[in-house]
Parts: structure tokens; C-alpha cells; sequence
């Protein structure tokens, strides 16, 4: 029997077991008195003469069935299945989980231009029970290109910083806000992010990190909400309340590597600027993570 066969015999299964109940609500209900069962008012008596015969005529007439009152509305049985489906996938591992997400939900996805412009859908990396996520806002060139987040000079940095803490980036899981790249790099539209965002809530759900890194000022004000600036969201660890109310996680937000690489290529001296407490925007990054860190020792 194939995967989805299985599922479908189990959600039959449940759809009878939940139909017996419904009727076993019914079991002790007290019909019309002389009539034991329904049956009995197609039956009219044929002892004794007309008097009787009325009395037991009228006795005969089964009441209707009382339907208890705390009943619950019934499902239909393709409500019920899904319902039954949707608590099986929730006992899935977070690998299949994901898988499950790739291919039959975001599949070759085309809800939003986006889709007509890109090379690669850019999904997600990294290691499905991780305990830490990153989130950055979206692909660029070289991850258009080849299907994986942040992998071009920005995700080179992000891997030094992720080292930096003691991790591997094969520790951890890196997804964006986008799945598709903006042409030239231009920031995300709010309608783009409106489509896509329900893939990393539910990349999220999936994976129940014990926190998330938010990289930068689109991933960081889609996760703690709001329109904060970089500045008001670096300042202290924020509460990520997934849409469905499923999870609530710790959110450090910090800079983009992008944002670090830019501010570094301006740079007069030929040395990252230092700012007014005395570090440098990746040094503030190194704070910001290790703060993350050690929110899983928490
Ligand atoms: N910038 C991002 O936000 N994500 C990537 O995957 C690459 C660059």
C-alpha cells in the first residue's frame, strides 16, 4: 500500500470510528413508549377490536429520537478526512515535514510575478531539526541561480558568523522571506511578501526552533511585527507569535551581511567603521548572535 493510500484507508477508518460515535450518542435514547424501535410504526396492530386497535395505534406513533442537546455538529466525511490528514502531518518529523512543504504545497510556485522573472525557487537549507533558523529577506543572483539561500558573498559571510559561535552551517537552517528573487535585488513588495510569507511561518512551524535569527530589516519586521527600524529591533530579544498560534519563539534580529558588506565597501579608512559605542556593525552582529546562542542554553 503506498504512502497515500495508507493515509487514505486511515482517514476512512477515522471516518467511520467518528460516524459509530455519532450514533453511538444515540445509544440508551428513549423512543415512543410502546414503540421499541421505529419499525414498530409501520406496523399497525392487528389484535383486539377498534378501540384497542386505536389506542395502540396512537401508543404505536414513535416519538422522534431525542438529539442530545451537547451533540456536536456532524463533519462531513471529506472535512473529517482532512481534519484526520492535518493531525497525522503534525506527528511527522520535521524533515518530512519540510519535504512535504517543497514539493506539494510551494511546488513550482507561480503566485506572484516573481515566479516568471526567477531561474531557481529558492527553498530553504539546512538541517531540519536545527535549533536555531536564519531568516534572511530573499534571494539574490547566485542564489537564483543555484537554488539555495546564501550562497554568493553575503552567505559567505553569514557562514563566518555562524562559525564564529561554535556552529556549522549544516547545524543550522536558513530560509528568506521570498522564495524568489527580486529582479536586480530591489527590495521585496509588501504584496510579495504578503504571498510568501505564509512558507517560512510554515517552515517555522515545521522545524520549532528553539530561536530565530532574523537577518536584517524585512525578515526582522515580519517576524516581531510591525514597521520598527533596525536599530528599535536590535535592541532587545523579541517574541515570534507564528499566524496559526502554533509556536512562540525568541527572535534576535540583527544586521544582513549584506548590509555589513556594503557598510564596509564604503569604508574611507580601508577599515570597517567603528561606531559611537566603539564597535563595528559586524562586531554588533557577533554580539547579536551570540546572544542567540546563548538563548539555547536557556
Ligand atoms: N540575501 C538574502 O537575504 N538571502 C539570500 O539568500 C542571499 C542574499
Amino acid at each position: 500500500m503506498s504512502g497515500a493510500e495508507e493515509l487514505d484507508a486511515q482517514g476512512l477508518a477515522a471516518a467511520f470510528r467518528a460516524h459509530l460515535e455519532h450514533l453511538g450518542q444515540f445509544k440508551g435514547a428513549r423512543y415512543g413508549s410502546a414503540a421499541a424501535s421505529p419499525r414498530a410504526q409501520a406496523l399497525p396492530t392487528t389484535q383486539g377490536g377498534p378501540s384497542e386497535a386505536k389506542h395502540a395505534d396512537e401508543s404505536a406513533v414513535a416519538k422522534p429520537a431525542p438529539v442530545p442537546s451537547e451533540a456536536p455538529p456532524r463533519e462531513d466525511i471529506g472535512t473529517l478526512q482532512r481534519r484526520v490528514r492535518r493531525e497525522q502531518a503534525q506527528q511527522w518529523p520535521a524533515a518530512k515535514k519540510l519535504e512535504y512543504l517543497r514539493t506539494k504545497v510551494v511546488g513550482d510556485c507561480t503566485r506572484c510575478p516573481l515566479s516568471r522573472s526567477r531561474t531557481k525557487l529558492v527553498f530553504g537549507v539546512g538541517n531540519p531539526d536545527a535549533r536555531i533558523v536564519f531568516v534572511g529577506e530573499a534571494p539574490g543572483r547566485d542564489e537564483d541561480q543555484q537554488g539555495e539561500p546564501f550562497v554568493g558573498a553575503a552567505g559567505q559571510r553569514l557562514d563566518q558568523w555562524i562559525e564564529a559561535i561554535g556552529l556549522r552551517r549544516e547545524d543550522v537552517y536558513i530560509a528568506n522571506v521570498l522564495k524568489c528573487r527580486p529582479p536586480g535585488n530591489r527590495d521585496p513588495h509588501p504584496k510579495e511578501v504578503a504571498t510568501c510569507s505564509p512558507f517560512v511561518h510554515a517552515q517555522l512551524r515545521a522545524i520549532a526552533p528553539a530561536v530565530v535569527v532574523a537577518l536584517g530589516r524585512f525578515a526582522g519586521n515580519l517576524l516581531v511585527g510591525g514597521n520598527a527600524p533596525m536599530y528599535r529591533m536590535r535592541e532587545s530579544v523579541h517574541r515570534y507569535r507564528d499566524p496559526k498560534n502554533e509556536l512562540e519563539l525568541p527572535v534576535v534580529v540583527t544586521y544582513h551581511p549584506s548590509y555589513v558588506l556594503r557598510r564596509e565597501g564604503e569604508s574611507k579608512s580601508g577599515r570597517p567603521d567603528v561606531g559611537g559605542d566603539g564597535k563595528t556593525e559586524e562586531q554588533k552582529v557577533l554580539d547579536d548572535l551570540q546572544r542567540a546562542k546563548n538563548l539555547l542554553r536557556a
